[in-house]
């Protein structure tokens, strides 16, 4: 064994993790001195947060059901302006990466912890990274002080993410683990975390296309996307999250879904520059390669394999490539206008990964 020189530097979370962890909101509150939390919701999982503030009490300032996807302004201001009126000491958020996207903007700019409750396996609540939609365009940074201080991951919230959903997810959470195995920044420690990751959800994932209500395949998919966000909150990312914010942004395309139908391709694109972190990918799925291994698994698993299906126009793909090639980015191999282009067409198409 050889290991190159490295940096490792983490991002502390409490983690609490398991069925049934969502009843220790109040301790974990308490751990963090806080006296009035705000929580927050999607308009859809309401019920989720009146649980939360049922079980908080008077602990509860209020709740602000209003996250939607990638966390326009508007809706910024509004929490912000809700968690003043509310004298909120912290925010709770329980849903997917929308809603945790809402409580980073609030932290951004009020001095309030982050509780945060994941319901998808998009990993938001991992990384230090946050992100706000204004005029058409969306401003990503990475800013210590919206890291969530506490993580409670219970597996039953998720038991009501439809399949379809699930997988779509699944596959956004592979996509952190896939690409930090290529990252320029990656340590031995991403590696493991990656592989232990992706593995983890990989083997859920049939277990859970049989029974969306298999304890133990909910519990390893969330396990595992917990490691996928820890790489993601440790290291940069390549082509694969640059296309998906790309297409996300300039095409309304939703966010879970277009990762699931752009990584095999992605990965395709980059596999004979980065043949380590494809081995490692391929050994977690058990399959001979990445790039065939995961779009098989989706196919497998009934999910969404072309971009023309979740709303991606042909005539809108030279603008896709035009978009992806526009700014420079890190990414093991050099970025090629016409190799992008036909790997675009493919996940277009949803046909296999091209060799
Ligand atoms: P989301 O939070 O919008 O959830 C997707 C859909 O799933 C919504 O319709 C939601 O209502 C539904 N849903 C969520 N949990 C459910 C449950 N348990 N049961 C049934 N339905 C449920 O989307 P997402 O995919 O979780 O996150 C995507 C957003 O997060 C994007 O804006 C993306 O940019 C952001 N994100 C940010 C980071 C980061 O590090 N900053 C990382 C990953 C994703």
């Amino acid at each position: 064994m050889s290991i190159d020189a490295f940096t490792y530097s983490p991002n502390a979370a409490r983690i609490v993790f398991g069925y049934g962890s969502l009843s220790r909101i109040g301790e974990e509150i308490q751990r963090l001195g806080c006296k009035r939390v705000l929580v927050l919701s999607t308009p859809g999982h309401l019920q989720h947060a009146e649980r939360v503030a049922e079980t908080l009490g008077a602990a509860a300032s209020g709740i602000f059901d209003g996250a939607v996807m990638h966390v326009p302004i508007e809706t910024a201001l509004a929490a912000r302006a809700e968690a003043r009126r509310t004298h909120a000491d912290g925010i709770v958020a329980i849903g997917g990466g929308s809603t945790t996207g809402l409580a980073k903007a609030i932290a951004l700019e009020l001095p309030v912890p982050i509780v945060a409750i994941p319901t998808t396996y998009a990993g938001s609540e991992m990384t230090p990274i946050y992100g706000l939609t204004e005029g058409g365009s969306k401003r990503t940074g990475r800013e210590p002080k919206v890291l969530p201080k506490c993580v409670i991951y219970d597996p039953a919230l998720t038991h009501e993410l439809p399949i379809p959903l699930s997988i779509a997810s699944a596959m956004n959470a592979i996509a952190h683990a896939a690409e930090g195995l290529y990252a320029a920044d990656r340590n031995p420690v991403t590696d493991l975390l990656a592989e232990a990751g992706i593995r983890a959800i990989a083997s859920a994932i049939p277990k859970l296309v049989a029974d969306p209500h298999d304890r133990d395949a909910r519990s390893d998919c969330l396990y595992g996307a917990w490691l996928c966000g820890t790489v993601l909150g440790m290291v940069g990312m390549g082509l694969h999250h640059k296309l998906c914010h790309t297409l996300g942004g300039a095409f309304g395309l939703p966010h879970a879904e277009t990762h699931g139908c752009l990584l095999p391709h992605a990965l395709a694109y980059n596999a004979s520059c980065a043949t380590s972190a494809m081995t490692s990918i391929a050994r977690a799925l058990g399959r001979p390669s990445a790039p065939a291994g995961l779009y098989e698994l989706a196919a497998e698993s009934g999910a969404t394999l072309a971009l023309r299906d979740i709303g991606l126009r042909e005539d809108q793909i030279d603008r896709a490539v035009h978009l992806a090639i526009a700014s420079p980015y890190p990414n093991p191999r050099p970025l090629e206008r016409a190799a992008l282009r036909r790997l675009i067409v493919n996940a277009w198409a949803g046909e296999r990964p091209l060799d």
